[in-house]
């Protein structure tokens, strides 16, 4: 078992080789093909300068988004010692949980109106965090789990996965604008071409393809993100809509808090909202007690004839917790 996890551990890391190698030799064609063949050291300058402060731009980013802990559950939404032995004895598991998430902000349930409960890492879950079989933990407000990044997709590193698309559409569409007249001129077998070596030839025309190609599959992944950035959703609410306590919310998307704010949530403000260095708003855990104004929830309520005593305690909860995250082994 230990083998095959190491063999598993191996092997996903992949992707993120082919990556680097593609990168790599898109350097080797743009800095030493391309360049090789500008006609005065000006224009060199100029198209070196410009790619060498997108690609390490892109590459910070890249190397963020696979580094970057995705958020591990806090310690108190794992049972204690005697919790676990007490919910192997009972009969009832679902009714103890119940009561073991009593003293949790968590509004989320499952299908059948029960506390989301993790059997593997054996906690309760935090509102949006999921259990991840390839990471084999839970997640705090998971997206998904990107082979690309060999890494979750979390509320920790959300920003990094999507600043890292970003500069991927910045790097990759430089990339094919600077190459494209040289990829035409070599295309219509232009005289000034005709010395330049068949292998560099290859790199340019090669690139240029390559880049483009990325270009158009990375910005489509990068506005679907955007919207759902915009919707404050993830990729696995996108699938499936969360359920809360007792469907007393009736949107089937409770964290919606306005375009503006749901951007804010993972870009943050200021000058580094677009940069690669975490800037996130939140704990990963409290997302509607803290950030929805109550009186909001409570026209939400009242206008769904909904609304009861216990809202402002439900919505208003502020229950002490360390929210120090488990960082991954
Ligand atoms: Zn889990
Ligand atoms: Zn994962």
């Amino acid at each position: 078992m230990n083998i095959l996890h190491q063999i598993q551990r191996v092997v996903q890391t992949i992707p993120v080789l082919i990556i680097f190698s593609i990168v790599l030799w898109s350097y080797y064609a743009f800095v030493v093909s391309l360049c090789g063949v500008l006609p005065s050291p000006e224009m060199k300058t100029v198209y070196l300068m410009v790619y060498h402060v997108v690609f390490i731009v892109f590459c910070f980013s890249y190397l963020r988004a696979i580094f970057s802990d995705s958020g591990g559950v806090p310690p108190q939404f794992y049972l204690t010692a005697p919790e676990k032995e007490e919910l192997d004895r009972t009969t009832d598991s679902r009714a103890f949980l119940e009561v073991v998430g009593k003293r949790l902000p968590i509004h989320e349930v499952t299908l059948t109106n029960a506390v989301r409960y993790c059997e593997v890492c054996l906690c309760i879950k935090p509102d949006r965090a999921h259990h991840c079989s390839m990471c084999r933990r839970c997640v705090l407000k998971m997206d998904h789990h990107c082979p690309w990044i060999n890494n979750c997709v979390g509320f920790r590193n959300y920003k990094f996965f999507v600043t890292f698309l970003l500069y991927s559409c910045v790097y990759t569409i430089t990339v094919s604008l600077f190459v494209a007249p040289w990829a035409v001129f070599i295309w219509n077998r232009e005289e000034h071409m005709r010395a330049l070596p068949e292998m560099d030839k290859f790199n340019i025309m090669i690139v240029f393809f390559v880049a483009t190609m990325f270009f158009l599959a990375v910005s489509g992944l990068w506005v679907f993100h955007a919207f759902l950035t915009a919707n404050n959703k993830s990729t696995l609410e996108m699938g499936r809509a969360p359920r809360m306590k007792n469907q007393r919310i009736g949107d089937k998307n409770p964290y919606d808090k306005g375009c503006k704010a749901n951007c804010g949530d993972v870009y943050g403000s200021g000058v580094c909202m677009f940069c690669p260095v975490y800037t996130s708003r939140g704990n990963g855990v409290l997302f509607q007690p803290a950030e929805r104004p109550p009186g909001d929830m409570r026209r939400l309520l009242s206008s769904n004839g909904m609304a009861s005593d216990d809202d402002e305690v439900i919505y208003n909860s502020e229950v002490p917790l360390n929210l120090d995250p488990v960082m991954s082994a």
